[in-house]
């Protein structure tokens, strides 16, 4: 049983929303129609909308560039219960994108650091940290309490255990991933549309790819992704919109270009184990 690593800060007194389900159905306070009256303004969220986001429950996996802002957006938006995990800690070469964290947050672990940001930013969301790596072992148990599942991971073996985990576990996500001056955003509900594997195949081999370690990344184009993703969090949760189901969007930030590439139907061996095909 996976329990969320509490955040205990050594100068701080944090109270944390006690119930964040049933709560969360009555009329919204006085203070919540304030904080959200922009989202309630916007006719495909109004009020009904703001009461499924705080309802709702979102997983992001990966507190580093695309998770940052995915989380800033999801918070401010009054996503009820955000999870974090991440295991890593903050490192100076995260700063020129990692906009979760400061100066003042080097070597800190990024869910405690996250988790202390959000939670002043909104103290209206719960937030669930779990400071440990995404795997094999832990993937299901951790995506099966969650609504929805962001992937903002940086490395190939996660994102291809994210999709098949979610896939297993019938988990709606969102992928993206960033390169340099490029990225890419699809989302995934499993049986509507391609997922990863099936657009993507397999893990490549490593001298057939590079990373942001070896070619660098702008960090606007994960900033402008990460936030893509936490936009079809809240479509999702509040059923509005259109999501990026069976569609690939790609961001070439050097040349101002977005392009959308229609995806196949589900094709995998992941989808057709999991009986969606
Ligand atoms: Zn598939």
């Amino acid at each position: 049983m996976l329990v969320p690593w509490p955040f205990r800060g050594a100068d701080r007194n944090f109270r944390y929303p006690t119930a964040v389900g049933k709560d969360r159905m009555k009329e919204l306070t006085a203070i919540q129609k304030i904080r959200y009256s922009r989202n309630i303004l916007v006719p495909e969220i109004g009020t009904a909308g703001q009461q499924k986001l705080l309802r709702g429950r979102v997983l992001v996996v990966g507190a580093g560039g695309l998770g940052s802002p995915a989380l800033f957006y999801l918070a401010c938006a009054g996503v009820g219960t955000i999870g974090i995990v991440d295991g890593d800690r903050v490192e100076l070469s995260n700063l020129q994108r990692q906009i979760l964290y400061t100066s003042e947050d080097l070597d800190d672990l990024k869910t405690h650091s996250a988790q202390d940001k959000l939670h002043r930013l909104n103290p209206d969301v719960c937030i669930e940290p779990y400071n440990e790596p995404f795997t094999a072992k832990n993937g299901r148990e951790l995506v099966s309490g969650y609504d929805f599942v962001i992937e903002a991971t940086d490395n190939f073996e996660a994102k291809f255990l994210v999709n098949d985990i979610c896939i297993h576990a019938k988990v709606p996500f969102c992928h993206a991933g960033i390169l340099g001056m490029f990225g890419q955003v699809m989302t995934i509900v499993p049986g509507q549309g391609a997922c990863y594997r099936c657009v993507f195949g397999n893990i490549p081999e490593p001298d057939q790819v590079s990373s942001t370690d070896q070619v660098g990344a702008l960090g606007v184009v994960p900033g402008a992704l990460g936030s893509i993703q936490a936009a079809e969090a809240v479509k999702f949760l509040t059923g509005s919109g259109k999501l990026l189901l069976g569609r690939l969007l790609t961001y070439d930030a050097l040349n101002s270009i977005f392009r959308e590439i229609e995806l196949p139907p589900p094709c995998c061996d992941v989808c057709r184990a999991a009986k969606l095909i």
